[in-house]
């Protein structure tokens, strides 16, 4: 979904949008990043010099419960997001908290989940801890 789509869609469940929480759902949809909550806030400081961090993140808040956006947390660091809501897979290195977006079906999991425990099995996290490649030069060089 773009911008133009998901603004239709929520302006007719009533939210209102303000040209700042458009400016917070465009870059979320443009860059692969992951970017907290802060790298947001830098961004869209830059065009709306007024914009407030609380702006920031009561628009994630609104955008993640009308699932179209990902929160990815990980324990004390901050909170990743995601402007695509579609399952996939996250890579996560342990050094510098990249998150890369990994693309595989394995939706064969669920079935086999559901078989062996009888569970109806509505969903499933999975993440990839490492190092990435930039870190393992970086190591590679010290
Ligand atoms: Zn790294
Ligand atoms: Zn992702």
């Amino acid at each position: 979904m773009d911008a133009i789509q998901i603004l239709r869609q929520l302006k007719d469940k009533g939210v209102r949008f303000t040209p700042q929480r458009q400016a917070i759902l465009e870059f979320l949809l443009r860059t692969n990043i992951h970017p907290t909550a802060e790298d947001i806030y830098q961004d869209v400081k830059a065009k709306f010099p007024g914009v407030s961090l609380g702006t920031i993140y009561n628009t994630l808040n609104m955008l993640k419960e009308h699932g179209h956006i990902l929160e990815l947390s990980y324990g004390d660091m901050s909170s990743r997001f995601d402007g695509n809501a579609q399952n996939h897979y996250h890579v996560v290195c342990s050094y510098c908290g990249k998150v890369v977006d990994f693309h595989r079906p394995l939706i064969r999991l669920e079935e086999e989940a559901e078989q062996r425990t009888g569970f109806q099995v509505m969903g499933h996290r999975m993440e990839f801890y490492g190092i990435c490649s930039e870190c393992r030069k970086r190591e590679y060089l010290n």
